[in-house]
């Protein structure tokens, strides 16, 4: 059977009234690539702008197995608990493999995926940009407009998605394993760049001194980063998720960046900063869009003479742009 078409209006009445159905559609519209999808998914957008910014922005990264989603659980379950409501954005590994993501919520975040407070919304990784979906800010502000007290992103730790994903939250998260052997040996300076606090996971069982070891280590290496922020030194944490152990305290830890960067202005300061950033990586996407287009029947035989040397690069990026000028 075929769903009925949704107006802006009803999109926008449905996204505020925190229903489910209507959000995981519009979060459908905006993920599509189609232009009609686009354009109707701007109109949604804006006008739900208004109601946005004031969930808490959380990204969580951290290896494959490392315990993403148990941490999420179990936090989550912590939140929802206390009477919040609790949205989280996920990349769903398994969904280009079965090309769909109904897997995700059902074995992923069971007892969280239940729960009337929490929404959970995996998206498919083929739309990723290295762990990370290119409309997860949208997403994350359509879940806002309904109603969502706490937004959780979690992002696989491959690459690039670790910036992209710290670039549109709060505060960010870092969970990591201690390691057999030298400790730092798995510590990404990328990483520190960008971790507001860093949770050794795991830590519980055989592995809990292993894992207060590591985050002595964590502890030391930090002070010999740069600092990102000059009113906090990320702290580091041991938790377990399965057993819950010590989850509650990373919490504590997530609301004390925030009250401490609210009082400092670095919270305005980061979301302004993001702001920005968000404008300029779409004027780039579309320009360059645009630029190819306008080019294409140039482009190819360009980028021949310049691999081939007949042509300087320089030159071929001149004629390139003269033309895209015309265009
Ligand atoms: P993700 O790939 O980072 O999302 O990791 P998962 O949450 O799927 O966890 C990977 C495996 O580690 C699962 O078998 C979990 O049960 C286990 N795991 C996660 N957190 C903990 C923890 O705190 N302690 C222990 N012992 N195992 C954990």
């Amino acid at each position: 059977m075929k769903r009925r078409e949704l107006s802006v209006q009803d999109y926008i009445d449905g996204v505020l009234a925190n229903d489910r159905t209507i959000l995981a559609r519009a979060i459908t519209l905006v993920e599509s690539n189609r232009r009609d999808h686009q354009l109707l998914a701007q109109q949604v957008l804006d006008a739900l702008m208004p109601h946005t910014g004031t969930a808490i922005r959380v990204g969580v990264t951290g290896v494959p197995g490392v315990g993403k989603s148990t941490f999420i659980e179990s936090i989550g379950m912590q939140l929802v608990q206390q009477g919040q409501s609790v949205a989280v954005l996920a990349i769903d590994p398994t969904s280009t493999l079965r090309g769909g993501s109904i897997l995700g919520d059902k074995t992923r975040m069971a007892r969280l995926s239940m729960h009337t407070s929490a929404f959970i919304r995996p998206s498919p990784s083929q739309g990723s940009l290295g762990g990370v979906h290119r409309k997860t800010r949208e997403t994350m502000l359509l879940c806002e407009a309904a109603g969502f007290d706490v937004v959780l992103v979690e992002t696989v730790g491959v690459g690039q998605s670790e910036t992209r994903v710290a670039d549109m939250v709060d505060t960010f998260l870092v969970l990591m394993l201690s390691g057999a052997g030298d400790e730092l040996q798995g510590i990404k300076k990328g990483i520190l760049e960008v971790a507001d606090i860093l949770a050794i996971n795991k830590a519980d069982g055989d592995n809990l001194l292993a894992a207060q070891k590591a985050r002595r280590a964590y502890k030391n290496a930090i002070h010999l980063f740069a600092q990102r922020d000059a009113h906090w030194i990320p702290p580091v944490l041991t938790c377990s998720s399965t057993l819950g152990d010590g989850v509650d305290e990373v919490w504590k830890t997530v609301l004390e960046h925030r009250e401490t960067a609210i009082a400092s202005g670095g919270f305005q300061a980061r979301r302004h900063h993001q702001q920005k950033h968000w404008l300029w990586d779409i004027v780039e996407q579309e320009w360059m869009a645009r630029f190819r287009e306008r080019t294409k029947d140039l482009l190819h035989d360009v980028e021949n003479q310049v691999t081939e040397g007949t042509l300087s690069p320089t030159s071929g990026a001149l004629q390139l742009l003269a033309v895209a000028d015309e265009g």
